[in-house]
């Protein structure tokens, strides 16, 4: 047996696809209710319209709960319980022991790792190994690296004497839920706010299961409050009169209506909206890892990240390797069941959104760019999209422009340093690029040039809790990660 699986491997040419036997991770043990309430004030509790709407798994469009409507006057009640935490008891105690508590939730989120892991999959879409990979570690990084603020916030910003602001109203996206929730509640509790969030409509399970497990760490009732719904239960968050700070992640069209409904109102607001990034491999770049983090930079969780590297732009004497490079790499890659450990590209996280994608496929098309897909199957059920190389495309080109939030590529040529800065600046956007070279002096060269909030050299998609992370242009304002994103909450 072992001599002919030898064979097999021996024999196989570079792109076939080795073909794997299932090994889906057990949800057996995973409880997710039929009904879930909204968390105000330490409690579970029903909507006051009793107003519900279905959660589904997007591989199987299988329905999983009934999740809480919130209308404005829930809203009014978590904003106030908020501000009465706020008031008696969150902004009186120490550092230290804000700091426990958010130690605790981070331990506690590391016990549960896989639960929240498999979850995130089944409620979102993207592939067990970067729920479990990728997404649990970076939020409980987040609750341990400003845990260990918590107690030191006057050395954050020394001589300033900083405070809390009081109540954030946090508004999050269904890419990164838990993350996107981490990346929120984290700074503003170990800065001394109370909050209340709210996660995306699609993927309101994890933040849910967060507020669980925050209230069997025994976090004081009010300090977190987790509202859920649609847009115009983030609306009356955001637009809420007794709401101190607004942290909004979400599309550039929305961020947009939030900043002008704030302006004038003395809010603070940080605000992570849509990007466009650029990837640029130079000829003297190890050309292996660079088609290999290109493939990361678009293709991980189905392109639905908003510092998605979806721009390539290759030097003209490599363009046809890498082409056929990434082409090959395509025919390898296992689209499928999000469970499974072997599976690189999940489901779209909706059908509106699959229907966006598609939509941008066509006009890609009607553009006159070149599609290139592998002809791989997909799944009967659920929501998927083959990943797409678009070459023939053009700066004018809507899918250069525009953000598709899928797994869409567009390649470009260029020849020179100065071209090729000019054509990755070329856009609304300016979150993310990555430069991949031999030389560290044109990393330096071009990364400075480049006006993006993030530059990576040799690699993409890389993150830390220690670093900030934010956009330039129409990607928003205001810094996540790190120092910056602890100030982003301090007076
Ligand atoms: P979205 O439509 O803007 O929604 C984001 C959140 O805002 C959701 O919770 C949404 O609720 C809510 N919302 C919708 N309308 C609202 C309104 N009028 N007022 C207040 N809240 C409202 O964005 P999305 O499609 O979920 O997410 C994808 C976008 O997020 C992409 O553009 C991506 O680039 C961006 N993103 C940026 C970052 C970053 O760090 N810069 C990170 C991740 C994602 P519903 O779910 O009910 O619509
Ligand atoms: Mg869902």
């Amino acid at each position: 047996m072992a001599k002919k699986e030898n064979k097999n491997i021996a024999d196989l040419k570079f792109g076939a696809t080795i073909e794997y036997a299932p090994a889906p991770e057990s949800n057996a043990h995973i409880e997710i209710k039929k009904k879930y309430e909204l968390f105000i004030g330490g409690e579970f509790v029903a909507p006051e319209k009793g107003k519900y709407f279905p959660t589904i798994n997007p591989a199987t469009e299988e329905k999983l709960a009934d999740i809480a409507k919130a209308d404005a006057t829930d809203v009014d009640k978590a904003v106030k319980s908020a501000r009465y935490a706020y008031d008696n008891y969150w902004s009186k105690i120490s550092g230290s022991q804000r700091g426990k508590y958010l130690f605790r939730i981070a331990r506690m989120l590391q016990e549960r790792a896989r639960e929240f892991a498999i979850i995130e999959t089944m409620d979102g879409g993207k592939p067990i190994k970067e729920a479990k990979g990728f997404d649990v570690p970076m939020a409980i990084n987040w609750f341990f690296y400003y845990a260990g603020w918590a107690d030191k916030i006057e050395y954050a910003v020394p001589g300033k004497n900083p405070e809390a602001l009081g109540v954030a109203g946090q508004v999050i996206p269904w890419n990164f839920p838990l993350m996107m929730a981490a990346w929120k509640i984290a700074p503003a509790l170990a800065a001394g706010n109370c909050v209340v969030l709210k996660p995306a409509e699609t993927t309101s399970l994890t933040a849910l299961k967060l507020a669980e497990l925050i209230q069997e760490a025994g976090v004081p009732p009010g300090v977190v409050n987790i509202v859920t719904g649609e847009g115009d239960t983030g609306a009356a968050i955001v637009n809420h009169a007794d709401v101190d700070k607004v942290a909004f992640t979400g599309s550039t069209r929305v961020g947009k209506m939030i900043q002008k409904s704030l302006a004038g109102s003395g809010k603070k607001l940080t605000l992570e909206l849509g990007g466009k990034g650029a990837n640029i491999i130079f000829e003297d770049a190890a050309i292996d890892q660079a088609v290999e983090g290109v493939i990361n930079a678009v293709y991980f969780n189905q392109g639905h990240v908003c510092c998605a590297g979806s721009r390539l732009f290759v030097q003209e004497g490599i363009a046809e390797t890498v082409l056929q490079k990434l082409k090959d790499r395509l025919k390898t890659i296992r689209i499928g069941n999000p469970l499974d450990k072997n599976t690189d590209i999940g489901a779209i996280n909706s059908k509106k959104q699959l229907d966006t994608v598609q939509d941008y496929i066509n006009i890609g098309i009607n553009e006159g760019g070149k599609l290139y897909q592998d002809k791989c199957s997909l799944p009967k059920k659920g929501f998927w999209c083959k990943p797409t190389i678009f070459t023939n495309v053009s700066q004018a080109s809507r899918v250069v422009q525009e953000e598709i939030f899928g797994p869409v590529l567009t390649v470009q040529t260029f020849r020179t340093i100065d071209e090729v800065v000019e054509l990755a600046n070329n856009t609304y956007y300016g979150l993310s690029a990555g430069v991949w070279t031999d030389k560290g002096s044109k990393v330096f060269q071009v990364g400075n040039q480049l006006k993006a909030g993030v530059v990576w050299a040799n690699s993409f998609n890389k993150f830390d809790a220690t670093s900030p992370f934010g956009g330039f242009k129409e990607s928003g304002f205001g810094r996540e990660g790190g120092l910056h994103g602890l100030t982003a909450y301090l007076k």
